[in-house]
């Protein structure tokens, strides 16, 4: 490492690491000694708002290379045949603030911005291919539910079950998280889903719906709930350090992109409706499709600057990509850039982690700690040569809509309810231990702390996920208060 002198923030030499300016040695601290206060301030101003929610987290850069030919539903660069891109990934926990342990019983985010050459796109997943929720104005709602109490500031199951009961949608996603995948053994070793459909264009403008899988190719695998409260005592950053250290090891975590895809017109008569974020398509009526190769290969120098500042958000959809008629996700397109603006600044976006690969030529202007200086004409349209909307991507976005202004469900299809998916992962996907761990995971988390009324409604909702397991739970969790 090179020898530097210490300097202030504005490059100036130091006059000392460790001895403030006094009047004699015994003497008070002077005012002009601003290297002292400099440090002082900075490091009160140290933290940045923590993410509401996902606070905590890590990442690492890495690379997307495409294997596959997929140019017949997209005409994205990105995913054009042989192409390689440069990518920044972030996973994290849910509910758990950012000091919170790595380990606690939470789905995952598992978030990558691509750097293409057609600006940035940011596919804001989840490790679980489904979500509680199919409303955007329950969202605020669930992770309140989630956190922390207004008297106590302590996290309550009480709490926890009354939402999800009351929100009988959930159950899929209950199920999910009560089971083994609730708790992966490492961020490398669980899968990424976009949980949303979203929409792809090819090169004639016909739309395809798609979803995107992250198979991980270190293979699934999950800590049980006592593996988990021990780590959560002893290291509470275990998933972090495990890619970290992965990583500076030289062995570099890859995930296989594969794809669903669903032609347009089939959304309208699927036996699901296709935009129900609480909902899989099964593999057997949308088999998955390669695309290529995400591998992360480059730990981030500074966290702060890197990861705790790093910007995604669902909008970010490159030309031959585009959101849906997912409510969550549309709602997603608003809340992410609103909550960067929030926490990290106008002009978040250009922070070198988050300003694209390719020339910005916006017409957004001025602003707090603004960097990139604006150039005229600052308003189009202008007869000075500004830059020029592309009409091509005005006709990306196109799908069809009517009817009066309304708040309602999604009209329901043949075989949707909140329950029947949740029932075949229990009963055709899980083996028998699985569900015996299963079993035991939810009468640990309702026997801490559940009462009436919202116990017997928890009893209600496991038998209308699936009768045995039902009568498991009542039995086990019976057992327990007795
Ligand atoms: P399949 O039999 O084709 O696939 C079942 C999938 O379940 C597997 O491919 C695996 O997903 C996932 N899985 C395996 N073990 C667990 C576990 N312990 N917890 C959660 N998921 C697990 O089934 P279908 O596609 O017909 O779907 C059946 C059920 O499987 C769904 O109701 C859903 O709960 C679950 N599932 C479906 C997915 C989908 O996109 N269709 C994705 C994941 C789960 P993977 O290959 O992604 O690791």
């Amino acid at each position: 490492m090179t020898e530097h002198h210490t300097t202030t923030d504005a490059g100036i030499p130091a006059p000392s690491d460790d001895e403030s300016l006094t009047v004699g040695p015994d003497g008070p601290i002077l005012l002009q000694d601003h290297y002292l206060i400099e440090q002082m301030a900075m490091f009160n101003r140290e933290r940045i708002p923590e993410r509401q929610p996902h606070a905590k987290g890590g990442g690492a850069y890495g690379r997307f290379e495409v294997t596959a030919d997929v140019t017949r539903y997209t005409r994205a660069a990105v995913f054009a045949p042989g192409a390689r891109t440069e990518t920044l990934t972030r996973f994290s926990t849910v509910a758990g603030e950012r000091g919170s342990p790595d380990t606690w019983r939470d789905p995952r985010g598992f978030a990558t911005k691509f750097y293409t050459s057609e600006g940035n796109f940011d596919m804001v997943g989840n490790n679980t291919p489904i979500f509680f929720l199919r409303d955007p104005l329950k969202f605020q709602h669930f992770i309140r539910s989630q956190k922390r109490r207004a008297a106590n500031n302590l996290r309550d199951h009480n709490m926890q079950w009354d939402f999800w009961t009351l929100s009988p949608e959930s159950a899929h996603q209950v199920t999910w998280l009560m089971g083994d995948r609730g708790i992966p053994k490492s961020w490398r070793q669980m899968n990424g889903y976009s949980s949303h459909t979203y929409s792809w264009i090819n090169a004639a403008g016909e739309i395809f719906w798609v979803k995107y899988h992250f198979i991980s190719d270190q293979g699934v695998e999950c800590l049980t709930q006592d593996e988990a409260d021990r780590l959560a005592g002893v290291d509470a950053d275990y998933h972090q350090r495990d890619l970290y250290d992965a990583i500076e090891r030289g062995e570099h975590p890859s995930w296989t992109l594969k794809m669903q895809i669903m032609p347009f017109e089939e959304a309208k008569t699927y036996r699901y409706n296709p935009f129900d974020l609480t909902k899989v398509w099964p593999h057997g009526d949308y088999p998955l499709i390669d695309v290529g190769k995400l591998t992360l290969d480059r730990n981030v120098t500074d966290y702060h600057s890197e990861i705790e500042q790093a910007a995604f958000q669902p909008n970010n959809t490159v030309p031959g990509t585009g959101l849906s008629p997912d409510k969550m996700l549309l709602a997603r397109g608003f809340s992410y850039a609103d909550a960067h603006r929030a926490r990290i600044g106008t002009n978040y976006s250009q922070l070198p982690v988050n300003a694209p690969k390719v020339e910005v030529h916006s017409y957004s202007k001025d602003g707090a700690m603004r960097f990139v200086n604006a150039t005229d004409p600052v308003y189009a349209p202008n007869s000075m040569g500004g830059p020029k909307a592309d009409p091509a991507r005005a006709a990306e976005v196109r799908w069809y809509s009517d009817g009066d202004m309304v708040r309602a469900a999604y009209t329901l299809r043949p075989d949707d309810d909140d329950f029947s998916q949740a029932r075949t992962l229990v009963r055709d996907v899980l083996d028998d231990d699985e569900r015996k761990r299963l079993a035991a995971n939810i009468i640990g988390h309702v026997s801490a702390g559940v009462t009436e009324p919202v116990l017997s409604r928890v009893f209600e909702y496991w038998h209308n996920v699936d009768p045995d397991l039902g009568s498991a739970v009542e039995a086990g969790v019976r057992a327990n208060l007795a």
